[in-house]
């Protein structure tokens, strides 16, 4: 059995990436319940209270029955409409509304009363503002720091392209304890599935967080079965680690409405499995890689896991 990162890699290249073509209906392994517990309703009550959008419902999360039982739901602030217009994302697209001042102080009572032990924060893109919105994501760490001060704190930004670099700093400054940013696909699918962004304009802004404080967890993810081919998943991964991003998350694109782009193939777990294996012999200190992955998906727990991991590998450095 191999034991060794180099022999683990060389055995997960071999082995073979079973994936399934695509078909209407979708496979056993993607289908969901439907939400309908007490704490789903109770988690829907609270946003709608509170004002909320979250991108658990815009995007049309299939873990969302999962989640909000749990009262685990992923804030997404700066409105609901988005400036950009991504062949995969389900968010709507247009002109936003102005700057809600309360947002910030409405995500700190709902972290307070789901009772979060971490949470995560995401935001449309907001092309339309000075800064991109990087000043409210301040705004809801510092409420956040105030209201619940243990609960750790999981940003999922957009790629702040075209703004001053201290859009950036501004966050990394307020010290999220996980910054995230997906480049979500391979660069050449960039042009049909992420027209408005910039694969390494995404990937620098992941090295400067890292580079401006290595103690922030930096995580970025993709999504698959949209085309892309296997050594260039590979590449994606060397690209991140080259940008010291610890945590990769992978997860199966689904199509959320025939207007999106289509799904080219549905990976199975077994493939989702080698990619992981894969992923981790290249050195990330966390892997998600399983067809329901989502950024968020269980992010609390992950949180934990990947916190342990940098400690058990500082310790190792030590000894
Ligand atoms: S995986 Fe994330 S986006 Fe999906 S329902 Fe769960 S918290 Fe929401």
């Amino acid at each position: 059995m191999a034991s060794r990162p180099a022999e683990r890699y060389l055995a997960a290249m071999n082995e073979p990436l079973p994936i399934r073509p695509p078909r209407e209906r979708k496979p056993d392994w993607i289908r969901v319940k439907a939400p309908t517990s007490h704490g789903f309703n109770e988690t829907r009550q609270l946003m709608r209270r509170l004002n909320l959008a979250t991108v658990c419902e815009e995007a049309a999360c299939p873990n969302i029955g999962e989640c909000w039982t749990k009262k685990h739901a992923t804030v997404m602030i700066l409105g609901d409409t988005c400036t950009r217009a991504c062949a995969f994302c389900n968010v709507k697209t247009g002109m936003p509304r102005a700057v809600d001042p309360l947002e910030p102080q409405h995500v700190a009572d709902a972290a307070a009363e789901l009772g979060l032990t971490h949470i995560v924060v995401t935001s449309v893109d907001r092309d339309d503002l000075k800064d991109g919105g990087a000043s409210q994501f301040v705004k809801v760490i510092e409420a956040l720091r105030k209201t619940t001060p243990s609960t750790t704190i999981e940003i999922l930004t957009p790629d702040f392209r075209n703004k001053s670099a201290s859009a950036v700093e501004a966050i990394v400054a307020a010290r999220p304890d996980v910054y995230n940013h997906n480049l979500e696909t391979v660069p050449r699918l960039y042009p049909t599935i992420r027209p408005g962004a910039r694969y390494y304009a995404s990937l620098r802004l992941l090295e400067q967080v890292k580079t401006l404080d290595p103690s922030i967890f930096t995580k970025s993810g993709i999504m698959v079965g949209l085309g892309e081919e296997r050594m260039e998943v590979h590449q994606v991964m060397d690209d991140m680690r080259s940008a010291g991003i610890d945590f990769l998350t992978m997860g199966q694109y689904l199509q959320p409405t025939p207007k999106h782009a289509k799904v080219a193939e549905f990976v199975t777990p077994q493939a989702f499995a080698a990619y992981g294996a894969i992923a981790r012999a290249k050195g990330f200190l966390l892997v998600a890689a399983t067809p329901l992955t989502r950024s968020s998906y269980h992010a609390g727990d992950d949180f934990e896991r990947m916190r342990a991991a940098r400690e058990a590998q500082l310790a190792k450095e030590r000894s």
